[in-house]
């Protein structure tokens, strides 16, 4: 990838849009939302650019779609890495590949004790999902015997959803991993189509979607987001919600760029917290029925307005992060319930 290249961050200034920021306009979309209907890309892009005067009306129309297709509750989603460092691709932000200098464990799959401890820990942890996720361009043949004799044990034992996360995946290992019991992939597009090109020059866009398509045609769902922070366009945020509206992703995790010391990206930290509202709102109204997942960065970037998140999105991890510390799960539990809202590890509530 062009790493010498950091992108900066959009300095396209908002639509003069006065009335669309009112309460009552973006309750009247939220309106729309509900019943149906789908907002544009020109909406879209112009709920990122809400000022921070309008944010409580945005939350609290993202929070009423939010509340017909998930009422309160919050799913919590427990993250294994199952296999870390060592990958050859060069994705700008990870701190496991190639061109990364972070100081990160490196190991290959874990074996089977390892990953039925992490399924057990996952239980604990009241989540729905237990993510298992290697490091690599696409799983080798070991790595999938791996996780074909895993899962089936882990759904034995334990009251939990397995999502895989094992990069690029052919027709056949998507059927393969179907056929094992795995629920959902995780593949992330990470930004905008346009933007690709700029984080990682090792794979394609359009491999992304293949695998994703391939995920969706062996019959599993598809668990699909990305990063904001790493120098894109608003544009492109929004380009990536309206691919995975199309892709009908069932879950959308938005991570916030954690600009790792080591990685191409470092350095890069302009996000504030109002803005990483805007963005799940923005999700949340483009998506209004996937689970939209506050992932990586949550903590450092939402800081003290993490709880307001979820008003917009219902979903987050519970625990630490692939190579990254999270908090303690007992404050995000007391998150939880300060809030009024609850654990759940039902499907939404309604459509
Ligand atoms: S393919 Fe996955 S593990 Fe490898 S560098 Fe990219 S994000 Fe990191």
């Amino acid at each position: 990838m062009a790493t010498a290249d950091i992108p900066q961050p959009s300095t396209t200034p908002p639509v003069d849009t006065n009335k669309l920021w009112s309460a009552a306009s973006l309750s009247e979309i939220a309106d729309q939302v509900i019943a149906g209907e789908k907002i544009s890309p020109e909406i879209a892009e112009q709920l990122l650019s809400t000022p921070d005067e309008s944010l409580l009306d945005l939350l609290a129309a993202a929070f009423r779609i939010r509340q017909k297709h998930f009422g309160k509750s919050v799913q919590l989603y427990f993250l294994m890495n199952a296999k870390s460092g060592l990958c050859p691709e060069d994705c700008s932000y990870c701190s496991q590949s190639k061109v990364s200098d972070a100081p990160v464990e490196k190991y290959n799959i874990l074996n089977r004790e390892a990953l039925l401890d992490g399924a057990r820990v996952a239980a604990e942890r009241k989540s729905k999902t237990y993510c298992m996720v290697i490091s690599a361009r696409g799983p080798n043949e070991r790595e999938m015997r791996t996780v074909e004799e895993i899962i089936p044990e882990i759904k034995e034992k334990y009251d939990l959803k397995v999502c895989a996360c094992l990069g690029l995946l052919d027709q056949s290992q998507a059927d393969r991993l179907k056929k094992c019991g795995v629920d959902r992939v995780n593949h992330n597009l990470n930004t905008g189509g346009d933007f690709y090109g700029s984080i990682c020059s090792t794979h394609t866009y359009q491999d992304r979607k293949d695998t994703l398509k391939a995920v969706r045609d062996a019959g599993m769902e598809i668990c699909s987001g990305g990063i904001v922070g790493m120098g894109e366009k608003k544009s492109d945020i929004v380009s990536m919600a309206f691919e995975l509206q199309e892709l009908k992703a069932e879950s959308i995790p938005v991570n916030f760029l954690n600009a790792i010391e080591g990685t191409p990206l470092q350095g890069i930290n302009y996000l504030t917290p109002n803005y990483c509202l805007k963005v799940l709102c923005m999700f949340r109204f483009v998506n209004p029925t996937s689970e939209i997942r506050i992932s990586g960065g949550r903590e450092i970037h939402l800081k003290s307005l993490q709880p307001l998140g979820l008003y917009a999105a219902n979903s987050m991890f519970v625990g630490d992060y692939l190579t990254t510390k999270g908090q303690p799960p007992e404050s995000d539990y007391r998150m939880i319930e300060d809030l009024g809202f609850e654990i759940t590890r039902e499907e939404e509530i309604s459509q």
